[in-house]
């Protein structure tokens, strides 16, 4: 009896333990729809064919069991300091006054951020913004404060123009006619996403801007949630286009949000190009998206034909051509 008794109580205990165990792990998924998923990291993604480079630099760092955040500024200062890419950094095309103006950010695994926006004479902006991020109380620093704060902490002053982008800015003078240009000869901003070996996950965006903008004008990639946003326990996105359209709905934290509440990192990306296309006429102008999970899966999408992002993973660096909305 007394066996019969505990035996009924054992498994009545067994089974409850098991009906709370698989509800408590149901509902762990629900609420993070990332828990049980295959992990594909370490992994780095960046926007435009100028993250291959990009991607390189940021690999060497985390395959060499360093942190996302090193890569991440270590990846994108490569088209930064490379004159021959004309809308990041050094060689970037400048405003209608002929002034090369730069904007960046940075976030790390912690949530913490740094960024510099309207910054001149300024080769490296990211590092700037990393220096904003690790040794100030603020997020953000601007225009002449900014410049100050770079110059006061051991960055040099230079010229950014160079003969090429000034003679761009020339020509384009002759009619200073002022219309988007969808994608700009393949290379613009770029927004780079890494994962390190410990599944950290960081983010990095740094751009000359739109070419030919008013003077003063500042676009995405400087504000968090817009041009880039980290989210450790979720993901990371990075955007590349018009910032105007970004700005307008805060595009990377949207995809971040929509990664939370179960898309895919492709759903997420393309759910936010559609918020664009809904409220906006994106007739004339690209916005695209490339976004990872914590998992170390990937996605990307975007308005129009021509942007792609470059994608180093499991030891190959390829560059990915996006979907696209408007196919005609
Ligand atoms: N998003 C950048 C900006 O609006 C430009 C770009 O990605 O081409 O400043």
């Amino acid at each position: 009896m007394i066996n019969r008794r505990k035996f009924i109580l054992g498994t009545a205990f067994t089974s409850l333990f098991a009906y709370f165990g698989i509800t408590y792990a149901k509902a762990r998924k629900s609420l993070n729809p990332l828990v049980g998923a295959k992990k594909a990291f370490p992994i780095v993604i960046s926007t435009w064919n100028h993250g291959l480079a990009a991607n390189e630099a940021a690999w060497e760092i985390i395959n060499g069991g360093g942190k996302a955040i090193d890569a991440v500024e270590a990846g994108v200062r490569i088209p930064e300091g490379d004159p021959k890419i004309n809308s990041v950094g050094f060689g970037g095309y400048p405003d209608r006054d002929g002034k090369v103006t730069l904007d960046a950010c940075i976030m790390d695994e912690n949530g913490n951020c740094g960024s510099v926006s309207f910054l001149q004479n300024i080769k490296h902006p990211i590092s700037v913004a990393r220096m904003v991020m690790d040794e100030t109380p603020h997020v953000m620093l601007s225009g002449a404060g900014a410049l100050k704060f770079a110059l006061d902490n051991g960055f040099k002053e230079e010229v950014l123009l160079t003969e090429k982008a000034k003679r761009a800015w020339e020509n384009w003078l002759k009619t200073s006619k002022y219309a988007p240009i969808i994608n700009q000869e393949n290379h613009d901003t770029i927004g780079l996403l890494a994962i390190d070996k410990n599944g950290d996950i960081s983010g990095a965006c740094t751009t000359s801007g739109l070419s030919w903008k008013l003077h003063g004008r500042v676009g995405d990639s400087p504000i968090i949630g817009a041009g880039m946003y980290v989210d450790n326990d979720i993901g990371g996105a990075v955007a590349t286009g018009m910032g105007e359209a970004v700005l307008k709905t805060l595009g990377t934290f949207l995809v971040v949000e929509l990664m939370r509440n179960g898309s895919s990192p492709q759903a997420a990306c393309e759910e936010a190009v559609k918020r664009i296309a809904a409220k906006q006429n994106a007739k004339d102008f690209q916005v695209g998206y490339a976004a990872i999970n914590k998992s170390g899966n990937h996605g990307a999408y975007c308005i129009h034909k021509g942007f792609n992002y470059a994608l180093h993973q499991n030891y190959k660096n390829v560059l990915v051509d996006s979907n696209y909305l408007m196919k005609d």
